[in-house]
């Protein structure tokens, strides 16, 4: 199947696929993370935003508690299921996501019923702009209408959060679905993750002549997960010797006192945690009194901080980041989890062109695999189409 971004195109699939209209499209948005990484699990501050890349879903609620499921992407064939005997060992490949929202809201004690479902998403898979949390916030948008159990956004991001966590059997914490589920047009969520607040924060690229050039370096972060854990538990290493519940308690002005208290390693992944709090908090403020243009520097610090400190940066992605801030780029940084994925470049409009030729003719030179570049804004969370 070929992918189709209108609505009524993606109906009109559906009624071929599975014999009747779907009862609604709804859709949700895949994020980037413009600040704040690796922050999350230390109770810090995140400032992700919604893209103009969803993932959409036609549903048709059935009569029997039959699940039939079908992408647009690949050639995949329909999945089969049943609402009434969901484990969270059933699900293999893309369906585990929209099996684990049913499953999630099951365990709320919501009864869901049996569905047809297509899916058809422009949010690349694996780029680390969370295409898996765009399709589950699709569908937990989606059932949250069509089985009536009305919850608000912070339940409906704790739902996929259950799903990702204990259905998919990712660790993942709660930002990606924040961004989707609760995103705005021209704006960022500040998401605090101690007590999983949000506040929307502007951030119009267009109206301050910039552009956000996201540099997908496809480098698999397959590797992350040694690394991963190994962030993790340096960061609540630092913590208890610190003596502090995480590394949130911790302000800058403390590192000082803290350098004398950890070995090397740990000091600096501590670091890179605190100072990188203080930036989220640093672009808020920026962000509200003088506009995107001035965020650069946080941007570029942020980058250093990973590469340097945290240590989770690879060679491409320094590349990407070295390559945009020398051909017009005001702030670069790598964004994700780290060891691969995507860097992010705030571009004035008319450097953008010259920002992509000279990425793409230095990953060639180098001999890296040809970078997907292309450009996001700041646009609406998760919402009905049709
Ligand atoms: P990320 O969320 O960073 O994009 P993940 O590995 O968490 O990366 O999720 C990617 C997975 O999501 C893919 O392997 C695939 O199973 C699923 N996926 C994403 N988009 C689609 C789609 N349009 N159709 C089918 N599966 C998809
Ligand atoms: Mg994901």
């Amino acid at each position: 199947m070929t992918v189709t971004r209108s609505t009524s195109d993606l109906a009109a699939r559906f009624q071929a696929a599975f014999g009747d209209a779907p009862d609604g499209v709804w859709q949700a948005p895949g994020r980037v993370n413009l600040i704040g990484e690796h922050t999350d699990y230390n109770e810090g501050f995140v400032l992700p935003f919604a893209i103009d890349r969803t993932a959409r879903v036609a549903i048709r609620v059935r009569a029997d508690s039959t699940l039939r499921l079908l992408s647009t992407y690949g050639d995949q064939g329909m999945t089969s299921a049943d609402t009434s005997s969901l484990t969270t060992s059933t699900a293999k490949g893309w369906t585990k996501y929209p099996l684990g929202v049913i499953w999630a809201l099951q365990q709320r004690g919501v009864a869901v019923p049996g569905l047809d479902l297509l899916l058809d998403s422009d949010v690349p898979l694996g780029a680390g702009l969370s295409s898996s949390h765009a399709i589950e916030c699709a569908v937990i948008y989606a059932l949250n209408e069509l089985t009536g159990a009305q919850l608000e956004a912070e339940e409906m991001v704790l739902v996929t959060q259950q799903a990702e966590n204990d259905f998919v059997g990712a660790p993942t914490g709660i930002m990606d679905q924040s961004a989707s589920l609760r995103g705005a047009t021209g704006h960022a969520v500040f998401l605090d993750c101690r007590d999983q607040s949000a506040r929307l924060v502007p951030f119009e690229t267009a109206s301050a002549g910039l552009v956000l050039l996201v540099i997908d370096t496809k480098v698999s972060h397959s590797h992350a997960d040694g690394g991963y854990a190994s962030r993790r538990a340096s960061c609540e290493l630092g913590a208890e010797v610190l003596g502090v519940r995480a590394l949130r308690d911790v302000e800058v002005a403390d590192l000082e006192e803290a350098s004398g208290l950890l070995d090397d390693l740990t000091f600096r992944r501590v670091r890179h945690v605190v100072t990188e709090n203080e930036r989220v908090l640093e672009t808020v403020d920026l962000l509200g009194t003088s506009g995107p243009a001035a965020i650069g520097p946080l941007l570029d610090a942020s980058h250093r901080s990973m590469r340097d400190d945290f240590e989770i940066s690879c060679p491409e992605l320094d590349l990407a980041v070295e390559v945009s801030r020398a051909n017009g780029a005001i702030g670069a940084r790598m964004t994700g989890g780290g060891f691969g994925g995507a860097a992010i470049a705030l571009t004035p409009v008319g450097a953008e062109q010259q920002v992509r030729i000279a990425v793409e003719q230095a990953f060639s030179e180098a001999g890296f695999r040809k970078p997907d570049i292309f450009t996001v804004t700041p646009a609406a969370g998760a919402m009905r189409l049709s």
